[in-house]
């Protein structure tokens, strides 16, 4: 409890120093983005090396315990193009099934682990170590402001915010509303505060 409440107020105090930042995260993002619209091709144009993928909301909704069938191929297909060692896998719930299914299926990718949830930047910046690539090189590919956004900017990392995350409503209703509810209030709550 003591943790969650530091957590709470430490993403408060960046919150107010991140706000526009934030809202220009939000707000640049295409609408209806999901992972698999991302190209790859792309963000290697601009100079990204390293992608830093996030669990719930974007490889799989909430709570699953493996990615979603329907992203393995561009899952396959960035790993092909980066290299399995420059992808990694950053989530407030580093689940023993998603750990095992990388290593079964792609391995060379990391899940990190034993860091401080995000948006402590604590996770992205054992990515820049283990990496060796500097912070501009790499990209957070996340469903959420106030937690992987928030780290992005601390840690001063490129993001993607994704704004279409994968949400199974009748398998999970009440923790996919919850996080629906959340989703729609950060992005008001960033909207809002940013022009103050
Ligand atoms: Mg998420």
């Amino acid at each position: 409890m003591q943790q969650l409440l530091k957590r709470i107020h430490f993403s408060l105090r960046m919150l107010h120093r991140y706000r526009h930042a934030l809202a220009k995260i939000y707000h640049s993002s295409p609408r209806h983005l999901r992972l698999d619209k991302i190209s790859i091709a792309t963000l290697k144009l601009k100079g990204v090396a390293v992608l830093v993928l996030d669990f719930d909301g974007v490889l799989a909704a909430h709570g699953e315990p493996e990615p979603a069938e329907e992203l393995e191929p561009w899952l396959q297909a960035c790993i092909n193009r980066l290299g399995p060692k420059q992808v990694f896998v950053l989530s407030n719930k580093p689940l023993e099934s998603r750990i095992a299914y990388f290593k079964r299926h792609y391995p060379g990718v990391r899940c990190i682990v034993d860091v401080k949830k995000k948006p402590y930047p604590d996770g992205l910046q054992k990515i820049i170590a283990l990496s060796g690539q500097p912070a501009e090189a790499v990209m957070l590919v996340d469903d959420r402001l106030l937690t992987g956004a928030l780290a992005a900017c601390i840690a001063q990392v490129s993001v993607t915010y994704i704004t279409h995350p994968i949400v199974l409503l009748s398998k999970r209703p009440v923790s996919e509303l919850f996080f629906m509810t959340l989703r729609f209030w950060e992005r008001r709550l960033i909207s809002l505060y940013s022009r103050l």
